[in-house]
């Protein structure tokens, strides 16, 4: 087949794949070819039905919030929303079993929401302890709705303190290293800033304006992003053996120079064969399980945060909504390092200095050829929600877009 054929290459089906495609073939009338080399759209947002029936996020519990209008909107285009506000609990041992918190407890274990907010002090220290912490929470901070628990520890208040540690402890420390296989002192301080104390009693897990899920699942949603005339998707297509970076002048597909855009939206380092060394990353190993009953948990996602080797259970029928008796799966989290083995997939950048310095020499790389861009998750080595990454192919197609 003629490269001709085509005025733009997109690699990968995921968010930044799927809107950056949609828009060069609908809004620049170019003709896309989108590579991905799984066997379905979506990326990591890709949902499918188990062998119960379940509807299941393959690759991790994917909850839509923005406050992004214009990424709502885009996104609105090829689906409807189910109204869903994701709430997470935490579940973990009583430190002294004799002592019964004011939180809902059981069998020597015992809840509060997070992020850890006005009702969790309440469950950790006693109704009317907590109450009184709570209020001198709100003093010592009037004009903030949140605070960082890194903030937080920096407080010199015996008693602010004392609550900062009682969280630090309870909430971060341990899933933190389970999560990273370090302290919150030692990650990127937006991570832990992604689940701030709250200055309320709002238990919702992210306080964006437009918040859902899809009401049929992502992958209808992708799959109608890419239902475009002008758009090619080839499933199971390995991108890297079709281009070919030579020189500074324009990419190779298929071993012929290829002068349209070419979005990249998969590992930098991947894409120049790890020249400079392998970018660090966190990869994650999921737990599937089907159970024979209604209903596993009270709340989509359950943080276990201070004991457990996974990090969290979600039950995804609390976020679908999907009407279902007699039957739920439920997933495990256990994180670790990414070795680069076949078959792991590098959820997470690990963001610190060393590692952006060693992304920005596989990005100036980048940068000598005119016609790549380098965008998502993966080819940005950033943390990117989906509505980030959304905006971003927004972006990027602007400019393009003007470009032409
Ligand atoms: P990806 O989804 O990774 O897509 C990249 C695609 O490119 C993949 O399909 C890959 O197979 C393909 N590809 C890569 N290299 C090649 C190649 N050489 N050839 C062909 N194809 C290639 N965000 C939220 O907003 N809310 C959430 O609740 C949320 N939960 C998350 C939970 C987990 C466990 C994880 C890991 C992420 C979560 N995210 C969430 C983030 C979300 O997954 C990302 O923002 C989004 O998927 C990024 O889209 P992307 O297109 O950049 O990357
Ligand atoms: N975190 C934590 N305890 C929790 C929830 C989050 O320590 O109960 C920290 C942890 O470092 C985690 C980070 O906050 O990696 C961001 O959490 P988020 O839920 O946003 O992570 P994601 O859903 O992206 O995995």
């Amino acid at each position: 087949m003629s490269v001709k054929l085509y005025d733009a290459i997109v690699v990968g089906a995921g968010y930044a794949g799927a809107v950056a495609a949609r828009r060069l073939a609908e809004d620049g009338g170019a003709k896309v070819l989108v590579l991905e080399r799984r066997r379905h759209v979506g990326g990591n947002a890709y949902d499918c039905p188990d062998d119960a029936g379940v509807l299941i996020h393959q690759y991790g519990p994917h909850i839509f919030h923005t406050n992004d209008r214009r990424v709502f909107d885009y996104l609105s285009r090829f689906t409807k929303w189910r109204r869903y506000q994701h709430c997470v609990i935490a579940n973990l041992p009583r430190d002294n079993p004799e002592v019964v918190p004011a939180g809902k407890t059981t069998d020597g274990r015992f809840f509060f929401p997070v992020p850890f907010n006005l009702d969790s002090m309440k469950a950790a220290f006693g109704e009317k302890e907590g109450a009184r912490l709570g209020q001198k929470l709100l003093d010592a901070y009037p004009a903030q709705s949140q605070v960082t628990i890194l903030e937080l520890r920096q407080n010199p208040d015996p008693e602010i303190a004392a609550i900062a540690d009682y969280v630090y402890e309870h909430v971060f420390v341990h899933y933190t290293m389970k999560q990273w296989g370090q302290t919150p002192e030692e990650i990127d301080p937006a991570t832990t800033a992604r689940v701030p104390v709250r200055l309320s009693d709002d238990p919702r897990y992210f306080l964006d304006a437009y918040q859902g899920m899809p009401l049929n699942g992502y992958t209808p949603m992708f799959e109608k992003m890419l239902d475009h005339p002008n758009i090619e998707v080839r499933l199971g297509t390995e991108a890297l053996t079709k281009l070919t970076a030579v020189g500074d002048g324009p990419l190779l597909f298929n071993d012929v120079p290829f002068e349209g855009p070419i979005i990249y939206t998969g590992q930098a380092d991947e894409l120049f064969n790890f020249c400079f060394g392998p970018l660090p990353y966190r990869t994650l190993d999921f737990q599937f399980e089907t159970l024979a009953q209604d209903c596993f948990q009270p709340r989509g996602t359950v943080n276990y945060t201070v004991d457990e080797p996974y990090t969290r259970i979600t039950e995804f029928k609390h976020l679908t909504g999907q009407a279902l008796p007699g039957v739920t799966t439920v997933m495990k989290e256990y994180s670790r390092a990414y070795t680069g083995a076949k078959g792991e997939i590098p959820y997470y950048a690990i963001i610190n200095p060393e590692n952006n310095a060693l992304y920005a020499k596989y990005r100036a790389m980048a940068d000598r050829y005119p016609n790549l861009y380098l965008l998502g998750r993966l080819a940005e080595y950033k943390y990117y929600n989906m509505d980030a990454i959304t905006a971003k192919a927004l972006e990027l197609t602007d400019r393009l877009l003007e470009k032409k």
